[in-house]
């Protein structure tokens, strides 16, 4: 009898034993603490400064919450100038916050925003600048910050892809910028279920970022902000501390995925694998290709030639951020001033990577690649 073929979706989230969850659910049971910054979420804030070589974080209950507050942590009004390509919590995070989104065009090489490009996009209400390091490959940061600091504007990263990445300064790509947001959510390299971050290079800001998560709240009876509620329960934060033991060999895993793609692939006329740019230590989220025009079938219909077969592979970044209603109508994003954007989106996909796929089904979708 044959059986009807098991899908592979462009990700599966990596879970412990659930065995191995279980005492850490009785301990929350015996205490009683189910938030509000109880003990798991304050040794996985301290768990993950250490593992990612970061000075301070401080947890949300997911990574849009945590951008929608890091732009009210650094009073950001204005204008922002930033990708439309990326998943569309970026931009959202600006309209929560009454600011009115700049698009600028991206690299070609890497996807993420060109620096050539910001200056030209800077106006008297520009306040700041939100790239995103797109597949976790690192944004040009020294050339950012450079700009940032002639024009007196804050950098707040969207580092929601780049867990654990590393940039050639041997440091973490979480210390550029003022801010770095991550996500936790079940779809990313380390999750919480749902979950986000926002790292911060000092105590102060940490603890006006801690205040706006709870509330405004500072004691008992003191509110000093509009503060939202995003803190992290002690469920998800527990969670992330059995996670973190496990996430070296899920990174190595990826990695080896990432190289065996690389080998199939490299050499298929029309098909470009995207590689990042001055990372010293990668985390392999995602694996992008572009269908280019000398591959014999167009991005759509290797697509669907996929899903046929069972390999539900996705379309990240199409369509841009740019083009959804309630952006389109913004001077910048105009196609015209976004080509590079706009042709990365009509030819990119995103192959399935996740530490379980194995080896077969692997070789099932270069195969199906290859195989035009
Ligand atoms: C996943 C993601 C977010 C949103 O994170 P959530 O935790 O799902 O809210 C924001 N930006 C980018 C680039 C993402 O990929």
């Amino acid at each position: 009898m044959m059986l009807p073929p098991k899908p592979i979706y462009v990700t599966q989230p990596t879970l412990p034993e659930l065995a191995d969850f279980i005492p850490y659910l009785e301990q929350i049971w015996d205490n009683k603490i189910l938030t509000n910054g109880g003990p798991f979420h304050q040794q996985l804030e301290q768990a993950l400064c250490d593992y990612l070589g970061v000075n301070y974080i401080s947890l949300f209950t997911n990574g849009t919450l945590a951008l929608v507050t890091a732009l009210q942590a650094l009073r950001v009004t204005g204008e922002v100038i930033t990708t439309p390509y990326s998943f569309v919590a970026t931009s959202h995070s600006l309209l929560w916050n009454g600011i009115k989104p700049v698009f600028v065009d991206v690299d070609e090489t890497t996807l993420n925003l060109n620096p050539d490009k910001i200056e030209a996009a800077i106006t008297p209400q520009t306040t700041a600048i939100m790239p995103v390091h797109c597949y976790g490959h690192p944004c040009d940061v020294e050339q950012i910050q450079k700009i940032a600091d002639n024009y007196n504007l804050k950098v707040i990263y969207d580092a929601a892809h780049a867990f654990g990445v590393q940039h050639e300064s041997n440091n973490s790509i979480l210390n550029y910028g003022d801010l770095s947001v991550l996500s936790f959510h079940a779809t990313k390299v380390f999750n919480t279920f749902e979950g986000g971050a926002i790292v911060c290079p000092d105590a102060k800001t940490k603890q006006r970022i801690d205040h706006l998560k709870n509330f405004g709240f500072v004691d008992e009876v003191t509110v000093v902000a509009t503060g939202i509620n995003g803190k992290m329960s002690e469920i998800n934060a527990a969670f992330g501390l059995l996670q973190l033991k496990g996430i070296d060999a899920a990174l190595q895993k990826r990695k080896v995925i990432d190289a065996y793609y690389r080998q199939g692939l490299g050499n298929v006329k029309g098909i470009h694998c995207l590689q990042g740019v001055g990372e010293t230590l990668a985390n392999y989220a995602y694996f992008p290709i572009l269908v280019q025009p000398d591959y014999p079938l167009n991005r759509d219909a290797l697509y669907q030639k996929l899903s046929d077969n069972h390999i539900y592979a996705r379309r990240y970044f199409y369509p841009l951020i740019s083009d959804f209603p309630m952006y389109r109508g913004l001077p910048s994003a105009a196609p015209s001033n976004l080509p590079v954007a706009k042709k990365a989106a009509d030819q990119v996909i995103c192959l399935p990577i996740y530490p379980a796929l194995n080896l077969d089904e692997q070789k099932n979708v270069i195969s199906l690649i290859v195989g035009n």
